[in-house]
């Protein structure tokens, strides 16, 4: 597993679930967000009604199921999680809707995966507050309509252009999730250290916060971590030279970046002089799939700008060249 990796592995869940944010003033970072959601929530309120459905989008990581949560405790209602595969059938969807209770939030996430068929259910759903089922085969088919009650559909996707243009369009709200700056994502290890009773000065947080890509899930993974070098080598105690040394025994450089990301830049540069080089060259160049490199090792480093996509191919910018130790390079 790669400790930057910002999916959750299966052994995370529980650990993560004792560290999420409960409420708007505990969620961390995302002010545009909030400052929005906050408005949309307290208007709903007043008018008591269901808070129009939300699109939420970023990289994973960021917060998305977490703030699904946040909505529902603002809005004092249940929330019930799924997922896009999770929903195979049109009655799986009917089973879901039918279960929740006025104004609950539905949270379905990686929205994207939905299966056509049931996204075409879920429109007039959404729309509406019904659902039209076909129910029986051939002759005996007939379609039946369930009312349901108003909710809150909460969708997440890391790709909101994997969605088609009319689901995408049922969304009132549409919400994309940033990566968090350093000091948002320090305050998060600070956070999550108080609650796991970690002993930790300021300094140590920053330099969890700035090997973190941006992204929670990774800064409280790289905390776990670093917590557990404490306990062996320095009686628990993460002192910022603990942290630094912690982080390059895991192999996380200054900037978060980790082998898998030196071989793909390494590559760019030595490879194909910097490029421009085109997806398909540089996934066959290292052994990857080109979708891994575009939605997993790319993110990131064009958010820190060491690489730029330019019409040609991806280019190597002088600020890669620089961290990894070569001389500029000559095109820039
Ligand atoms: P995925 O879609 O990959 O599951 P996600 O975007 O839904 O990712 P979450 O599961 O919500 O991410 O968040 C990951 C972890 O990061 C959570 O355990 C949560 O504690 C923490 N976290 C996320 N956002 C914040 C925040 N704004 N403030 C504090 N902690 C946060």
């Amino acid at each position: 597993d790669r400790v930057l990796s910002g999916e959750a592995t299966d052994a995370e869940e529980q650990f993560e679930l004792s560290l999420r944010p409960q409420r708007l003033v505990q969620y961390i970072g995302q002010d545009k967000v909030k400052e929005n959601l906050k408005i949309f929530i307290e208007a709903a309120k007043l008018r008591q009604e269901s808070l129009d459905h939300v699109l939420l989008y970023g990289p994973p990581g960021l917060g998305k199921t977490t703030l699904a949560i946040v909505i529902a405790n603002e809005m004092n209602v249940n929330v019930k999680m799924t997922s896009g595969p999770a929903i195979e059938r049109p009655g799986d969807l009917a089973a879901i809707l039918s279960s929740l209770e006025a104004g609950d939030v539905l949270f379905i996430d990686e929205i994207h995966r939905l299966p056509r068929a049931i996204e075409e259910v879920l429109y007039s759903a959404m729309e509406d507050f019904c659902l039209d089922i076909v129910v029986g085969k051939g002759p005996e088919a007939r379609s039946i309509r369930l009312e349901l009650p108003p909710f809150t559909l909460v969708g997440a996707t890391t790709r909101a252009g994997a969605l088609s243009a009319p689901l995408r369009d049922r969304f009132g709200v549409l919400a994309r999730l940033e990566y968090y700056d350093e000091q948002s994502l320090a305050e998060i290890v600070i956070r999550s250290g108080e609650l796991f009773g970690v002993a930790l000065n300021e300094q140590a947080a920053y330099e969890i916060a700035r090997r973190a890509r941006g992204t929670p899930r990774i800064a409280n993974r790289l905390l776990k971590r670093v917590r557990d070098y404490a306990q062996v080598l320095a009686d628990g105690v993460v002192s910022h030279n603990l942290a630094k040394q912690a982080l390059e025994l895991l192999q996380v450089d200054p900037r978060g970046l980790d082998h898998i990301d030196h071989k793909l830049m390494q590559s760019m540069i030595e490879r194909f002089g910097g490029g421009p080089v085109g997806l398909d060259a540089l996934a066959a160049s290292i052994g990857e799939e080109r979708i891994t490199i575009e939605d997993v090792y790319e993110p990131f480093l064009l958010q820190i700008g060491f690489i730029q996509r330019t019409p040609r191919g991806r280019i190597a910018t002088n600020l890669c060249y620089d961290h990894f130790g070569y001389p500029p390079a000559q095109k820039e």
